[in-house]
């Protein structure tokens, strides 16, 4: 072995012994975390490990910066191959993948592996230009370490050049393949063949060194930096429970029996290793905070530094936990809002000196953090844990969420209703309980759910009798629970309290299971989302139907007869609900029935839209707490929807319908809001006889 060849089997052993201990370290880390089930729904998983992870398909939500750093994650990948000839030729000189592979398939790698350095090298000089000049927006604020990507940037710009260096050199004293092979290498080869040889094998033995010993150095840089996510998004993305098709949103139980003094995470040490290994994964790229409604209405959450903040704060933390002698703690990556008059890392925690309580109370949990996240990181699990420590274990939430509270307990409602008054809106209406069926020995075809809003809210009861009036016109056979229906518990659980939640959610799976019942329709997204997505948590399993999706297949069955069109041609603008849409994907089935219902309907989009639909301002508890900070959420959204200049605006929730009815006030708008049930129920042909057929 050649002395050139011991020193770098030497190199590669001490690179490769550094990296061990550096992985180990960040697994014993891990470790600290709390136990999690993240290996169930396999096909799932490696469905998301395949299109987010490999496909990128959500970083190419955003078109440009996501192509680029598609290009850098696709190059990343093809170029792995390279390296290992690269790294194994450095101890072998003799080897090469020439004499293993077929002639066709060796010429392939050569194509890949040059076309794949000159894409990265453009885009990583895009990249490093983006960061630089234009300094994007989100790029900026949150503790993100800016300088930590440009360095990365810039090894792998070096890496780049001396790869198309080395192969250009190469291919002057032996060139393995025609020209066509390895493009970019041939042109610059024409360029260095005019070097003396002497020279030419200098920049040759420089560039192929240099390349193989950034390898080594960018290795071992990953696990201190942020973009330890090159090596950790693709296993985050293949454990996430929440990407993708399925139990999407789904907020996890909680244990209340475990012998614990500690619901919730007040620190790193109460949440999951998964929730830890987010942080390793963030990519700092600002998509979760760029989408966040409450931080672009200026409140100070920001979803990125809540991520950011719980490697920090695992960093700090963990070495002490973990006995480990950690030099490595000091980098720059791993600096939180150290507080010098503080004693040490254990004298500190993740909630309070990371993350405040304004923060948390912020969120509306709107979940378009968790649907931008391109690694898929669940921000809003770490807030939902942290708000359960708050409430649960230290009493602590605003003031005004404790009336909602004790209003739950005492009358099955959030607000100050008796439950006496729960089923007056259908006095007259001819609407029978579950009880009165069961007294006549009769069935109902579904249980209409009618929620709170819908029960006590006079401007929602007329969604609930207008949705009543629709099934009665279709011939469906429904009931409702009256007196019997009581809160779900959706709003308690959101806002921390899960103690209170299970309470009423078993009860309310008693009551169902009593009635036997099997689906139900709701016209709350809320109701929807929770009955149908949560309750088989504590064992209620039915099939839950939101009205938007029911009125839908009702009216393609031919079960609703409308009344002539309008003669005038009215533009309406529909609002997504985020427990209808980010929750559960269900975009379509309101947009159909307006068209259905309104032939001459023109259905005009704001500019954020679907996936992508600003928050209202309601969810996560925040319809029972004063919003203080900064500019009104409900009033940034009513403002884009009367930008798109519709007549009237439709929704498919109680909730959106309040918040933007409200904001129309603010802005002393006179267009209408409207939910689509009342659209439809406006236009039934009355007096003309549906198909009376169970659609149920
Ligand atoms: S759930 Fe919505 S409000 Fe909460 S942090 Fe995420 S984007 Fe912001
Ligand atoms: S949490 Fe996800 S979306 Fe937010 S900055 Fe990190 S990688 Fe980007």
């Amino acid at each position: 072995m050649a002395s050139s060849n011991a020193v770098f089997l030497i190199i590669l052993v001490l690179a490769a012994a550094v990296f061990s201990f550096s992985a180990q370290r960040l697994v014993r880390f891990l470790r600290l975390g709390q136990g999690t089930h993240r290996f169930d729904a396999l096909p799932r998983r490696i469905v998301n490990l395949l299109t987010i992870g490999f496909g990128q398909t959500k970083i190419l939500r955003d078109p440009v910066a996501g192509t680029l750093h598609a290009l850098v994650f696709w190059g990343f990948v093809v170029l792995q191959l390279g390296a290992i000839e690269i790294l194994v030729a450095g101890v072998v000189p003799a080897f090469s993948y020439a004499d293993l592979l077929p002639v066709p398939v060796y010429r392939l790698f050569l194509l890949t592996q040059d076309v794949t350095s000159l894409a990265v090298l453009v885009a990583v000089s895009v990249l490093l230009y983006r960061r630089l000049v234009v300094k994007p927006r989100r790029l900026q604020g949150d503790q993100v370490h800016g300088g930590d990507a440009i360095l990365i940037l810039s090894l792998i710009a070096a890496l780049m050049v001396t790869l198309l260096l080395t192969s250009g050199a190469e291919r002057v004293t032996a060139a393995r393949a025609p020209a066509i092979v390895q493009p970019f290498a041939a042109a610059l080869a024409i360029v260095l063949s005019r070097m003396p040889d002497s020279l030419l094998s200098a920049l040759h033995g420089v560039s192929w060194w240099s390349h193989a010993l950034l390898i080594l150095v960018f290795l071992n840089y990953l696990p201190y930096s942020k973009h330890l996510h090159v090596i950790v998004s693709l296993p985050n993305t293949f454990l996430s429970n929440t990407s993708g098709p399925g139990t999407i949103g789904t907020m996890k139980a909680m244990d209340l029996d475990a012998e614990t003094e500690q619901f919730g995470a007040s620190d790193v040490t109460h949440l999951s290793w998964k929730n830890l290994l987010d942080g390793y994964a963030c990519t700092e790229c600002g998509r979760c905070t760029a989408a966040c409604p409450a931080n672009m209405t200026g409140k100070p959450l920001s979803p990125r530094k809540i991520v950011i903040n719980t490697r920090q704060r695992l960093s700090e933390v963990a070495p002490s936990l973990v006995g480990a002698d950690d030099p490595m703690s000091a980098l720059p990556m791993h600096t939180g809002p150290r507080d010098d008059t503080d004693s040490g890392a254990r004298d500190r925690r993740l909630l309070d000196h990371y993350i405040t309580e304004d923060e948390l109370w912020a969120c509306t949990s709107c979940r378009a953090c968790v649907y931008e996240c391109p690694v898929s990181i669940d921000q809003l699990e770490i807030i939902n844990e942290l708000r359960r420590n708050l409430v649960l274990t230290e009493s602590r939430f605003p003031e005004e969420i404790q009336p909602a509270f004790e209003s739950m307990e005492r009358n099955g409602t959030p607000w100050a209703f008796p439950a006496s008054d729960r089923a007056k809106w259908a006095e007259g209406l001819d609407i029978p309980t579950l009880a009165e069926l069961l007294e006549r020995n009769e069935r109902a075809d579904v249980l209409y759910w009618v929620g709170c809003m819908g029960s006590f809210d006079e401007r929602a009861q007329k969604t609930t009798v207008a949705f009543a009036r629709i099934m009665k016109h279709a011939g469906v056979r429904f009931a409702i629970l009256g007196q019997e229906e009581a809160c779900h518990g959706d709003p308690a659980r959101r806002m921390g309290n899960e103690y209170l939640y299970q309470i009423l959610a078993k009860q309310a799976i008693e009551t169902l299971d009593r009635y036997r019942v099997t689906t139900i329709v709701t016209a709350c997204p809320h109701c929807f989302h929770q009955i149908g997505n949560e309750f088989p948590q504590l064992g209620g399993h039915y099939e839950v139907i939101h009205h938007s999706t029911y009125i839908e297949q009702l009216l393609a069955d031919g079960r609703i007869a409308l009344a002539d069109p309008v003669a005038q041609r009215l533009t309406v603008a529909y609002h997504d609900s985020c427990y209808l849409g980010r929750y559960n994907a269900i975009y379509d089935a309101p947009r159909e029935v307006l068209r259905r219902s309104l032939p001459v309907v023109a259905l005009v989009e704001p500019p954020r839209t679907r996936d992508r639909g600003l928050c209202c301002g309601a969810g996560g508890g925040r319809m029972f707490m004063e919003e203080r900070i900064g500019e009104r959420i409900n009033v940034e959204r009513k403002k884009e929807l009367l930008a798109t200049g519709a007549d009237a605006i439709a929704v498919a929730c109680p909730f959106c319908m309040t918040m933007l009815a409200d904001a129309g006030k603010k802005l002393d708008s006179s267009v209408t809001v409207l939910d689509v049930a009342e659209v439809v129920a406006q236009h039934l042909a009355e007096g003309v006889t549906a198909v009376p057929r169970d659609v149920a």
